[in-house]
């Protein structure tokens, strides 16, 4: 674990694949961009698997995340990070914002199931209304007979601001558009929300390249930063790739996962089409990821989402 308390003053980004799939187009491009980000400014990349589901990630996908991650001919520095072994520092982290009286338990069931993946745009969760936290004691003391409660932690009336690298001044109203969030599962499991700023701070991340469906959830992890006396990362979040029909690209199209993009293109070619696609080449021209690092650099890239070309 040499490599989480490193922090030399220079540039880190961060892998954190979800490995409940096979990796599509989508994912992808991220990974590409997180490491061009990185690399272009000499800087380190480490590599989180955001394994914190038990019933959706498999040592056998983290392996096959990894595999993909190599074949695109993109790498990290040290050994990867899972999640689902870094429960202590989450149980201390959870331990400090409860000793700050900042949480509370919710026998709400909506939402809940999702709390340990991050809550991509699509997946529609409404702003919570705050109701456990109004309960009474007696009537909290008989959900409690009933069944284990998720925790919320209760966000400030505040508007949380940062300049994002691509997407420019990003504003948000932390009790409006965010809402109290959960910070652990009825289950124990911790959540996406809280694992995600844990990690970035102990493996010394300054730069998180992401999809633009999670820009919604940095607000929250800078005021959870702050709770947690954790340094902030800068952020860029980077259009989304959609499927022909206007939908975000997900798991399940399974003509877009890299299982079948192997099986058409070659690595080099597969690159090729994500850097025209990004205008970091003015013409489709089969490439490598090293060779794309003197090109890189955020004035190119394209601000809105776009189509994924048909592979
Ligand atoms: N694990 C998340 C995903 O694959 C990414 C989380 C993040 O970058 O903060 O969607």
């Amino acid at each position: 674990m040499a490599d989480m308390t490193k922090r030399d003053g220079a540039v880190c980004g961060r892998f954190a694949p979800s490995p409940s799939g096979r990796m599509h187009l989508g994912n992808l491009w991220s990974a590409l961009l997180a490491w061009l980000a990185a690399r272009s400014r000499g800087g380190r990349m480490v590599l989180r698997l955001e394994d914190l589901d038990p019933d959706r990630c498999t040592q056998e996908r983290c392996d096959q995340v990894m595999r993909d991650l190599e074949w695109l001919g993109l790498d990290w520095d040290g050994e990867p990070v899972y999640q689902s072994r870094r429960t202590d520092a989450y149980r201390a982290a959870f331990a400090r914002l409860e000793e700050a009286g900042l949480l509370y338990p919710c026998y709400c069931t909506r939402a809940e199931r999702l709390a340990a993946s991050a809550p991509h745009r699509s997946d529609g969760i409404p702003v919570y209304d705050g109701r456990c936290r109004r309960l009474p004691p007696e009537e909290l003391a008989r959900l409690a007979q009933s069944r284990r409660p998720s925790w919320r932690i209760q966000v400030p009336e505040e508007v949380r601001s940062f300049r994002d690298l691509l997407q420019g001044d990003v504003s948000q109203d932390l009790a409006l558009d965010c809402g109290d969030f959960i910070l652990r599962r009825s289950d124990g499991v911790y959540a996406y929300q809280l694992a995600v700023v844990v990690d970035d701070g102990a493996m010394g991340v300054t730069q998180v390249v992401r999809g633009s469906d999670l820009l919604d959830s940095t607000p929250r992890q800078l005021w959870l930063q702050e709770r947690l006396g954790l340094p902030q990362p800068e952020y860029g979040h980077v259009p989304l790739l959609l499927a022909p029909d206007g939908r975000r690209l997900a798991k399940r199209d399974r003509d877009q996962e890299l299982g079948a993009l192997q099986s058409r293109w070659s690595a080099r070619e597969l690159v090729g089409q994500l850097a025209l696609l990004a205008g970091l080449i003015p013409e489709y021209a089969p490439i490598s990821p090293g060779e794309l690092i003197p090109l890189f650099s955020w004035e190119k890239l394209p601000q809105a989402d776009c189509t994924a070309p048909l592979l």
